[in-house]
């Protein structure tokens, strides 16, 4: 069907409504949005003929999701629980994401004025520093603690207060929490919108997203491939939340991990509805057959019993040994940080691409804090 019997078929479509303008318009683009078409004959409302300046870029991505009643909201929403997006949605981030790699490294002035406060319970070194260069990126500015010890929270301030608090402070709060259920909970005394940068063992959904953003961009699709976790499944929040998102896509998923830390329950049951998932306890035949290994550490701080740490550290070393089997584009990713479980001789190995996972994740945290404070449709 061409661009223009989709649009003449689409009844009730109003266009006109949709805000667009040619910055926004750009952003959208993509290989597979962009029809090269003549557009004379279209009868286009006038903020959508401001897109089309560029006459022959047409933008079916957005007539499609207009199409099929995918409403791509963002602005004022809470980021808690990776199950919360949609496959279109995170597609939405990803292009954001992507129109936010030239501004990562200018800089703008979008966000001036927005605070975004980072309320971290829990030792990070990454999510805060990567939430904050983000928003000052994009020309906002940051407050918030790293630590709960210099918070009131030392004086016995309970987590609602903090919020309620912090909410009139800030236009948006980034909050890490070693309990699960916090970001939830935050979210629903905040006024403004929270993004949950860990919440316990439970889920790191910007994590997830940022993880994504990589597999996409270095092996150019996520459909198709085989991709391998190893490592602490159980304790682990990223293995959660990326489980979730893959389960979206058409993924083989091979899980790795000593027996005792064996990918949660509830998370295995949802994703085995939707995908193919293989539990091993051993690496060695898996990485001659993965697309991807994404690999974790063992979750030291959640262990209840040290004894019980002792017995599985140093379970997994990703070396050399350990890939001269694999495909030549294997790439190995790593939320970070590491201890041992990917020596240093893979650092330089063109299978590491952990430190390019760093980088976007700044522009994907730039993306969702344009989206849900509005600066970005
Ligand atoms: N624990 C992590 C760190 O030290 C936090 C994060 O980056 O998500 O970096
Ligand atoms: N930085 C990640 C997290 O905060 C992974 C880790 O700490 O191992 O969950």
């Amino acid at each position: 069907m061409s661009a223009s019997d989709m649009i003449n078929d689409c009844p009730v479509l109003d266009l006109r409504n949709i805000q667009f303008s040619l910055t926004h318009a750009k952003y959208l683009l993509s290989e597979e949005a962009i029809i090269q078409t003549q557009i004379k004959d279209f009868k286009l409302g006038n903020a959508l003929a401001d897109a089309f300046i560029v006459d022959k870029l047409f933008i079916l991505e957005m007539h499609t999701n207009a199409v099929s009643g995918v409403s791509l909201e963002f602005e004022g929403r809470d980021i808690i629980s990776i199950k919360d997006f949609s496959r279109e949605e995170i597609n939405h981030i990803f292009k954001t994401a992507k129109s936010m790699e030239p501004i990562a490294a200018k800089g703008s002035e979008m966000l001036r004025g927005k605070i975004l406060a980072t309320l971290f319970f829990e030792a990070s070194t990454r999510t805060r520093l990567s939430f904050e260069a983000a928003m000052h990126k994009l020309g906002g500015s940051t407050i918030g603690f790293a630590e709960a010890e210099i918070a009131s929270v030392k004086k016995g301030e309970n987590l609602a207060d903090t919020i309620r608090t912090v909410d009139k402070y800030a236009n948006v709060i980034a909050l890490r929490h070693p309990l699960e259920g916090a970001a939830r909970l935050a979210a629903e005394f905040a006024e403004v919108p929270v993004i949950n940068g860990g919440s316990g063992a439970e889920e790191h959904p910007t994590q997830a997203l940022l993880d994504l953003y990589t597999i996409n961009k270095e092996k150019g699709r996520i459909d198709g491939l085989k991709i391998a976790f190893a490592g602490d499944l159980r304790y682990g929040r990223t293995v959660h939340s990326l489980a979730y998102a893959l389960s979206l896509y058409n993924v083989e998923l091979y899980l790795v991990s000593p027996e005792s830390l064996k990918m949660r329950r509830e998370v295995l049951q949802t994703i085995k509805e939707k995908i193919p998932v293989i539990e091993k306890t051993s690496l060695e035949k898996i990485v001659p057959l993965v697309d991807v290994l994404y690999v974790t550490r063992i979750q030291k701080e959640r262990f209840p019993d040290p004894a019980e740490y002792a017995k599985v550290k140093g379970s997994y070393k990703i070396d050399l040994q350990t890939l001269s089997e694999a495909k030549k584009d294997l790439i190995v990713l790593h939320p970070l940080p590491r201890v041992d479980e990917i020596a240093a001789e893979v650092d330089n190995t063109p299978y590491a691409r952990y430190f390019q996972q760093v980088w976007n994740g700044i522009v994907v945290r730039m993306a969702l804090l344009s989206l849900i404070l509005g600066a970005t449709k």
